[in-house]
C-alpha cells in the first residue's frame, strides 16, 4: 500500500504544525511520499510565504528595496528550524540566493522558494529524502505538465529511496528554468505524485475536515460530505465550491485513485473520500443529495421570435457570444424562444454589441436582458433515480418566496440548477439545504 500525503500551507505554517504532520506521517508507514506547500498563515493576521514572495518580486520590479520582506521570510524558516532543532543552513542558502535576486532569478524561481525551503526543513524533520521538484516535475515547451516524463521521474525517485518528500507548486521547463503552476498548484503536484506511483490513496491534508455540503458562510454548520464521486465534485467545483485545484483531479481520476481530504488539526476525522464510484453498501448512510453550491452575477438573454427556426437561430446566437468570448453556461429552449445564461462579467460592455448583432442576425420579435441572476446547483448522484426531485425542489423554493428565473438540469442528471435573483441567492441555498440535507 502506498499513500501520497500532500500538506497545504496551513498544515506547515509553523513548528507546531510540523509536529502534527510528523505525527500523521508516523501513524501510517504507507505514507511514503509527502508533497508540501509553502508555509501558510499561522493566524488570521499572518501572510502566506507565497504572497510575500510575490510581493518581493513586485518591489524588485519597481526598484523598491525588499530587504524587510526577505528578512521576515528568512526569519520564519529560521524560527521553524530552531524550534525543531534542525540543522538546515537557512542563512547560508539565503546568502547564496540574495545576489541573484536582482539579476538572473525570474519571478517563478523566486516564488518557488517558499515550497523549496519549507520542504527542505520538513524533509529533514521527517527523515524523508528531499527530491527537488525541479528534478521530477516537468513542463513541456507549451507550459503544460509533461505527465509521462514526470511520472517516470517520480517513479524512479521512489524506486531509489524508501520515503521521499517533494516540494509542490513548481517544476522545470525544457529550457532548465523553474516554472510555477497557478495558485494552489501543490494540489496538482500531489496528484501527479499519486498517479506516478499508482498510489492507493492521495491524501490532501488541509485545515478543514473535508468538503462541506454547503458554504458555511451561508448555511450554519453544514454537514461534511463523507463520500463524493469525481463527477459530483466537478459539478460542485464548477458551481463555485472551492475545494481543490481543478487540475488536480484528472491525474488521479484517470488512474482510479481515491482522493481523501483530511484535516491536519483533526486527524481523527475521516474527511471526505472522493472516488470514481461509490459502493452501494457504503452508500446506505449517505444523504439524498451530496451538496449545494452556487455562483452570483449571471445575465439571461432571452430571444423570442414567432415561428423561428430555433436550431439555426440558436446556432447564430451561440456564435455571436463566442465572438465576444462570453461562455454560455446554460441554454433553455422553448418553441418560439430560447434563453442563454452567461456570466455578467464575461459579457461586460459587449452585451450591447451582442444584442445588436443578434438583432441583425436573428431579427427577433423581442430580446430581453436580465442581469443580477445567481445560479444555484443542487448536486447528487441519487437524484436521478428518484422521481419528483425537481418538483420538491421547486416547491421548497416557491414556498419560501424564492422566484425561479431559469431551470437547467445537467445532461448526466447529476445536478439541478436554478437561476434566482442575486438578492435570493443565500436564501435559496439555505432553503434547499434545509429541505434536502438539514
Ligand atoms: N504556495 C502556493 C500558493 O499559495 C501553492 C500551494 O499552496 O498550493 O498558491
Amino acid at each position: 500500500m502506498i499513500k501520497v500525503a500532500k500538506f497545504g500551507g496551513s498544515s506547515v505554517a509553523g513548528a507546531e504544525q510540523f509536529k502534527k504532520v510528523k505525527a500523521i506521517i508516523e501513524a501510517d508507514p504507507s505514507r511514503r511520499i509527502v508533497v508540501s506547500s509553502a508555509a501558510g498563515k499561522r493566524d488570521a493576521n499572518d501572510h502566506k510565504l507565497t504572497d510575500l514572495l510575490y510581493l518581493c518580486h513586485a518591489h524588485i520590479t519597481y526598484g523598491v528595496s525588499c530587504d524587510d520582506i526577505v528578512s521576515s521570510i528568512r526569519g520564519r524558516f529560521v524560527e521553524i528550524r530552531d524550534a525543531l532543532g534542525l540543522q538546515y543552513d537557512v542563512e547560508g542558502e539565503f546568502d547564496k540566493l540574495l545576489p541573484r535576486l536582482n539579476r538572473d532569478m525570474g519571478v517563478d524561481e523566486l516564488v518557488s522558494r517558499g515550497e523549496y525551503f519549507t520542504s527542505r526543513l520538513l524533509a529533514e524533520y521527517l527523515g524523508y529524502r528531499f527530491v527537488d521538484a525541479a528534478d521530477c516535475v516537468f513542463f513541456g515547451l507549451d507550459g503544460q505538465i509533461d505527465r509521462e516524463k514526470t511520472y517516470a521521474a517520480i517513479g524512479n525517485a521512489l524506486a531509489r529511496y524508501e520515503r521521499i518528500l517533494i516540494p509542490g507548486f513548481y517544476g522545470r521547463l525544457p529550457t532548465g528554468k523553474i516554472k510555477v503552476m497557478s495558485r494552489g498548484g501543490s494540489d496538482i503536484s500531489g496528484a501527479l505524485a499519486a498517479a506516478a506511483v499508482h498510489a492507493d490513496v492521495y491524501e490532501n491534508w488541509t485545515d478543514v475536515s473535508g468538503i462541506l455540503m454547503a458554504d458555511p458562510k451561508i448555511v450554519k454548520d453544514p454537514a461534511p460530505i463523507s463520500q463524493i464521486t469525481y463527477a459530483e465534485l466537478q459539478e460542485l467545483a464548477f458551481m463555485g465550491a472551492s475545494v481543490l485545484h481543478e487540475d488536480s483531479i484528472l491525474p488521479v481520476k484517470e488512474r482510479g485513485i481515491a482522493l481523501n481530504i483530511r484535516n491536519t488539526n483533526r486527524p481523527q476525522d475521516p474527511g471526505t473520500m472522493i472516488v470514481e464510484e461509490v459502493e452501494e453498501d457504503a452508500d446506505q448512510e449517505e444523504r439524498f443529495i451530496t451538496g449545494i453550491a452556487g455562483r452570483r452575477n449571471f445575465t439571461i438573454l432571452t430571444i423570442k421570435k414567432r415561428g423561428m427556426n430555433t436550431s439555426s437561430s440558436l446556432r447564430q446566437a451561440l456564435e455571436i457570444l463566442d465572438r465576444y468570448h462570453a461562455p454560455v453556461e446554460h441554454i433553455t429552449l422553448g418553441l418560439d424562444s430560447f434563453a442563454l445564461v452567461s456570466s455578467t462579467a464575461a459579457l461586460g460592455d459587449s452585451v450591447y454589441d451582442v444584442i445588436a448583432d443578434m438583432q441583425k442576425a436573428i431579427r427577433p420579435d423581442d430580446v430581453n436582458v436580465q442581469e443580477g441572476i445567481s445560479l444555484v446547483a443542487t448536486v447528487g448522484r441519487k437524484m436521478t433515480s428518484r422521481p419528483g426531485t425537481s418538483g420538491r425542489l421547486f416547491h421548497a423554493l416557491g414556498k419560501n418566496g424564492v422566484n425561479i428565473r431559469t431551470i437547467a438540469q445537467g445532461a448526466d442528471e447529476l445536478s439541478i440548477i436554478v437561476g434566482v435573483e442575486n438578492a435570493d441567492f443565500e436564501n435559496a441555498i439555505r432553503v434547499l439545504y434545509e429541505r434536502f440535507a438539514g
